[in-house]
C-alpha cells in the first residue's frame, strides 16, 4: 500500500463548513439536544452509515432523558485496533450578551460564529465528515480495525451524562484509543497554536463545606460564633494548601467558588456554605483532597461545626480523574504523521487545563485519549467563533489518522 497523502483522504471543505453551519443553526444547550441528535442521526442515515440512538436516562438528580447517536464502521480484522471518535452535541446555555442571533452561523473572514460553534459543533462536524470519508476506506476493503463514532449529549451539563452512559453500558469496552475533537490550544495549560495534540488533562473535584456557628445579637458578636467569618477564613486557608505537581500536567489548584451566608437582621450569621473547586494532577486522590480540606479546618481550630461533602453524583463512578496519554502510543504517532501530511508541520504537544468527557475516556475507561480540535475564541461566551480552515484541517487529520491507526 502506498504512503497516505492528504489528498487521498481529504474531505470536501465546503460540505464540511455547510454541515457545521447547519448544526450551529440548531440550538442544543445541554439537556435540550433532541433536535440536533435527530439531525445527526438523519445525516448519518442519509449516507447509509447505520446510526443508532443510545438512550441516556438519569432519573435521580437531573431527571434527564436524551439520546446519544452512535455509528460503527466494521473493519475486516477483528484483532485490529478499534478507534473511538467522540464529540459532544450540546452547548452551554445560550448567553444573553450576543449582538446577533447566537445561532446565526454567520461566516466572515474565515470565522464561523455561534454558540457552540467552536465548543464543539466544529469538532462534531469534523468527526462526522471524517467518519463519512472512512466509510469509503472501509468500502474499499482498506480498513482493518473498527471506527466508532459517538455524538454525545450533556457534556456541558453537570455530570457528562452522555459519555458516562457510553462507559457504563460497555460501549467503549472494545475500544483501544480515543480522539476527542474539543477545541484544543485555546484551553491548553500552555501557550500553543494549532495544529496541536493535547495528551492529557488534570482532574477535578467539587466539594461543599457547611459551616454551622452560633447566632447572637449582632451588637455583641463575641457572644456568638460567626459562620460567615469562619467560612471566609477557611476559604483563604484552602488557597494555601500545598497542591500536587506533575511533570506534564503542571500544578493542581484550589479555587473557592462560592460563599453563601449572611443575616438579614442584626444577628451573627449562624450558617455558611462554601463551594470549592479543586483541580488535581495524577497522584492526588479523592482521599487526599478530603484530607487536605480537613487539615485546613483543623489548622484554624474553628469554633464552628464544619462538614465537608463531595458533590452528589448520579453514580459513584462519575468522577473527573486526571490522565496522561503516552507520547509513544501508536495513536499519537499516527496523529503526528497525519498532521505532517495534512498541515505540513509537526503538531505542538500540550495538556488540557480543565476537565471534560475526555477525562472519562482517559481515566475511567483507561483509553489512550488525545484531544485534537479546531480553535476559535470566546468559547462559552458571546461572540464565540471557530476558524473554518481549522475545522477542515482537523477533519483531514482525523480521517488520515484513523485510516492509519486502524488500517
Ligand atoms: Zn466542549
Amino acid at each position: 500500500m502506498t504512503e497516505a497523502t492528504a489528498s487521498e483522504f481529504a474531505v470536501d471543505p465546503e460540505e464540511t463548513i455547510d454541515l457545521l453551519q447547519r448544526m450551529v443553526r440548531i440550538p442544543s444547550p445541554y439537556f435540550e439536544e433532541h433536535d440536533l441528535a435527530e439531525f445527526v442521526y438523519e445525516w448519518l442515515d442519509d449516507r447509509d452509515l447505520d446510526p443508532e440512538y443510545h438512550h441516556v436516562s438519569e432519573p435521580e438528580i437531573t431527571e434527564y432523558e436524551g439520546d446519544n447517536v452512535i455509528a460503527r464502521l466494521e473493519g475486516s480484522d477483528p484483532d485490529a485496533p478499534t478507534l473511538l471518535l467522540n464529540a459532544h452535541m450540546d452547548t452551554v446555555k445560550l448567553v444573553e450578551d450576543w449582538e446577533e442571533d447566537p445561532c446565526s452561523g454567520r461566516i466572515e473572514d474565515g470565522k464561523l460564529y455561534g454558540q457552540g460553534a467552536c465548543d464543539m459543533k466544529a469538532g462534531l462536524a469534523a468527526v462526522m465528515k471524517a467518519f463519512e470519508a472512512l466509510a469509503e476506506v472501509e468500502a474499499n476493503g482498506e480498513l482493518r480495525g473498527d471506527v466508532l463514532l459517538t455524538a454525545v449529549v450533556d457534556e456541558e451539563g453537570p455530570y457528562g451524562l452522555g459519555t458516562d452512559r457510553l462507559i457504563r453500558d460497555g460501549i467503549t469496552d472494545d475500544c483501544d484509543a480515543a480522539i476527542v475533537t474539543e477545541p484544543g490550544p485555546i484551553l491548553a495549560q500552555e501557550d500553543i497554536d494549532n495544529p496541536a495534540l493535547l495528551l492529557g488533562a488534570r482532574g477535578r473535584y467539587l466539594y461543599d463545606i457547611t459551616v454551622k456557628g452560633k447566632a447572637a445579637h449582632g451588637s455583641q458578636p463575641h457572644k456568638g460564633v460567626s459562620a460567615l467569618v469562619d467560612a471566609g477564613r477557611l476559604a483563604e486557608r484552602l488557597t494555601e494548601i500545598e497542591v500536587g505537581s506533575h511533570e506534564k500536567l503542571g500544578d493542581g489548584s484550589v479555587c473557592p467558588l462560592m460563599l453563601n451566608s449572611g443575616s438579614q437582621t442584626l444577628s451573627v450569621p449562624e450558617r455558611a456554605r462554601l463551594m470549592v473547586d479543586r483541580h488535581v494532577v495524577i497522584g492526588e486522590s479523592e482521599e487526599r483532597v478530603r484530607a487536605d480540606a480537613e487539615q485546613a479546618v483543623a489548622d484554624l481550630d474553628l469554633d464552628s461545626e464544619v462538614e465537608i461533602r463531595f458533590r452528589e453524583a448520579p453514580d459513584p463512578g462519575i468522577k473527573y480523574g486526571p490522565y496522561v496519554t503516552d507520547e509513544d502510543h501508536p495513536l499519537v504517532g499516527a496523529l503526528q504523521d497525519a498532521t505532517r501530511s495534512v498541515a505540513g508541520t509537526d503538531p505542538a504537544l500540550g495538556y488540557f487545563a480543565s476537565v471534560g468527557d475526555f477525562n472519562y475516556l482517559g481515566d475511567r475507561a483507561g483509553l489512550p485519549t488525545v484531544i485534537v480540535g479546531p480553535d476559535g475564541e470566546n468559547i462559552h461566551g458571546a461572540g464565540e467563533f471557530v476558524y473554518t480552515d481549522e475545522v477542515v484541517e482537523v477533519a483531514d487529520i482525523v480521517t488520515e489518522t484513523a485510516a492509519k491507526f486502524c488500517g
